[in-house]
């Protein structure tokens, strides 16, 4: 099997004689067939092919193959953002009465479509912290579990998830683990290899990489054994009547029964398909991924070094930083870097931090992570403002955490920069 440099430059789309070199943009919103049965035969599923871009796109399908095998998955696709990915993993295995167990160390966007929106669908979620003894894991699951949710690395508090040890709980109640990978993206660490089960993306960070394009998917292992558990995973296990009473796990085995379900049903129920052209610029931010994410690491540590030593930081989080509390973990599960996102206080609370943002040039203040350029964001003022104190401590988020967004210019224009801003407070 090629290595994870040359899968992202080569994998998924596979050129035929005399066809494109680039994957082509299929901007087609529908598909020509000669006759009806033709055509009847993918309505059934019982052919694979293209009708209608809302549920599946070549172009799209290029590219998620591509991230299936950076991730080393049976099967994946695209959808429109990482809340529509993560909102489908769920959904696909989880409906009213059902609940899931999740890190309280998550994305906000994410804590909020599940302890809100999903919510309101009937599906109740228990928040442990990732740090949680193995009681309090132990005695958040119920019968009704149908998954456990972390993120490798987490948005903003930048702590490191012991997908290990989860995938061991989930596994141990018949339920799967799924990882949302954005962070660490799969050059740093591959959740599969550790027992996850599902893997989702926003691909709107490092996989872009550009600020371009706002995009998600969906991998799936294929090692989860549904038709262990008919009556926890119905859908996967019985006929859908929805679609001529098809079982997604004996028509599509276990290595696409999920990611079928998630086309069939959900995309086709609730449309979120990313666009061609986006899976194009998705693409290119793919070809240069391992040797960009290489550079926002080594940029990262040298960045958070600097910033330990400056006498006005109150602290500094990255989990490859000795000392850190998340280094053990990291040194697990990402020897060879995190990510380029660090968070760090400043001594003086919320004003200081507000103040050194004010005087930053060279890095901008952006809702906005994993970008090539440099960037920075106060949550408590942003991202996390819906949170009250409480929820803000779960999740991680102190009010003068500044999340620090280090990008692949020159490390030392960037170091020249947050040094100036943090002198300022001297004056
Ligand atoms: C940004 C982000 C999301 C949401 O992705 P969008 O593409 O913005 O919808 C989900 N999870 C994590 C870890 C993220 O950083």
């Amino acid at each position: 099997m090629s290595k994870i440099e040359t899968i992202c430059v080569q994998g998924g789309y596979k050129p035929g004689n005399g066809e494109p070199r680039q994957v082509p943009i299929i901007q087609s919103t529908t598909f020509k067939y000669d006759t009806s049965e033709a055509m009847a035969k993918l309505f059934d599923l019982e052919a694979s092919g293209y009708f209608y871009t809302r549920l599946q796109n070549p172009t799209n399908d290029y590219v998620a193959q591509k991230i299936c095998e950076l991730e080393g998955g049976s099967a994946g696709m695209l959808t429109s953002s990482g809340q529509a990915a993560n909102f489908y993993a769920i959904f696909n295995i989880a409906g009213c009465g059902d609940h899931i167990v999740a890190s309280s160390t998550i994305y906000g966007g994410t804590y909020n479509l599940f302890s809100v929106t999903m919510k309101r669908m009937g599906i109740e979620f228990t928040f442990v912290k990732p740090d949680c003894t193995d009681e309090e894991l132990e005695k958040a699951f119920r019968p009704n579990t149908k998954a456990v949710f972390g993120e490798t690395i987490a948005n903003p508090a930048i702590v490191v998830f012991d997908i290990e040890r989860f995938a061991k709980a989930a596994h141990a109640h018949g339920v799967p683990l799924v990882v949302d990978n954005t962070f660490a993206t799969p050059i740093n660490c591959r959740p599969f290899e550790w027992g996850a089960d599902i893997v989702t993306h926003s691909t709107t960070k490092y996989m872009d990489g550009h600020g371009a394009g706002v995009g998600g998917a969906i991998i799936d292992s294929g090692k989860f054994d549904w038709t262990k558990y008919p009556d926890k995973f119905p859908g996967l296990c019985t006929p859908d009547e929805s679609y001529h009473g098809v079982t997604y796990t004996e028509r599509f085995g276990l290595g696409g029964a999920f990611i079928t379900k998630a086309t069939a049903q959900l995309m086709r129920d609730f449309g979120s398909i990313q666009s061609p052209q986006n899976a194009y610029i998705l693409n290119l931010g793919l070809e240069s991924l391992a040797v960009r994410v290489e550079r926002h690491c080594s940029n990262a540590l040298k960045m958070a070094q600097f910033l330990k030593s400056h006498k006005n930081v109150e602290w500094v989080t990255y989990p490859n930083l000795e000392g850190d509390k998340g280094y053990q973990l990291a040194k697990k599960y990402l020897p060879g870097g995190s990510c380029g996102v660090l968070s760090f206080g400043v001594k003086g609370g919320r004003k200081a931090a507000e103040e050194v943002m004010k005087h930053l040039k060279v890095i901008a203040i952006e809702t906005h992570v994993a970008d090539a350029r440099s960037c920075c964001l106060h949550p408590a003022s942003a991202t996390h403002r819906q949170m009250n104190d409480q929820e803000l401590a779960n999740a991680g988020v102190s009010p003068e955490l500044i999340r620090l967004s280090v990008g692949i210019e020159n490390v030392d224009d960037l170091i020249a920069d947050v040094k100036q801003a943090l002198d300022s407070l001297d004056k």
